[in-house]
């Protein structure tokens, strides 16, 4: 299926497009398509977010459309910076600046209680409306310093709990690499984007038929 994967952040956009390319899909990014729009995220969650953004997106470019929203919430923080994650430095999309900050707000916090979570909510629309929005989580801690140069954003200070294996399988973390420190399938095998866009392609089949009907 021709699909448009709608974010203007390139490292997701980098990852939206592998992960739905390796699930036998056609993809087309924003600017393949000359589309120039940044929707405002007024949403309280995730997944409403997702879905503000896959609904203009996917009235924009007429194609069915994925657009996930995303980001890391910290027990020590109170779940924060949460939907906040992309601006949580002040400046959309300030990686460096955000990761200091969150390192700044993290440095009284001692190993044990540096527990988080990765979130993304990811939202499958039909030009028509329909939507289907699934949500993946992968745990995790945050790390005292950044180590690793894969990815993007809070990639070299979260270490997850689990990485990924060659054979698709699972594995614990215990050398306690980042998501900065992993190859690509390494990361997809256990990312919160990749949880959700495998309950996504477990999902589309139902969706799609009961669309049909
Ligand atoms: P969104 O575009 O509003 O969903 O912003 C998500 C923000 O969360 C990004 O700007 C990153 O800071 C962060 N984020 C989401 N997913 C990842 C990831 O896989 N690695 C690192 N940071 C991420």
């Amino acid at each position: 299926m021709l699909i448009c994967a709608a974010s203007n952040n390139a490292g997701k956009l980098k990852e939206l497009r592998r992960i739905l390319e390796r699930m036998g899909h056609e993809v087309k990014s924003l600017r393949e398509l000359g589309i120039d729009l940044d929707p405002e995220e007024t949403g309280a969650t995730f997944a409403e977010n997702a879905r503000i953004k896959a609904e203009a997106f996917c009235r924009a470019s007429g194609l069915p459309t994925v657009a996930d929203d995303s980001g890391l919430c910290v027990d020590a923080l109170d779940g924060a910076p949460g939907v906040y994650s992309a601006r949580y430095a002040g400046h959309h999309g300030d990686d460096a600046a955000n990761n200091q900050k969150l390192l700044r707000e993290l440095q009284h916090v001692p190993a044990g209680q540096r527990a988080a979570r990765f979130v993304s909510a990811v939202c499958f629309m039909l030009p028509g409306g329909r939507a289907l929005t699934v949500e993946g989580v992968c745990p995790g801690t945050v790390a005292f310093a950044e180590t690793g140069h894969n990815g993007f954003g809070y990639d070299p200070l979260f270490v997850p709990d689990f990485v990924g294996l060659p054979s698709g399988a699972v594995t614990p973390n215990l050398t306690r690499r980042s998501y900065a420190e992993l190859a690509d399938a390494e990361k997809d095998a256990i990312s919160h984007r990749g949880r959700a866009m495998e309950k996504l392609e477990a999902e589309l089949p139902q969706f799609l038929a009961e669309s049909e009907a």
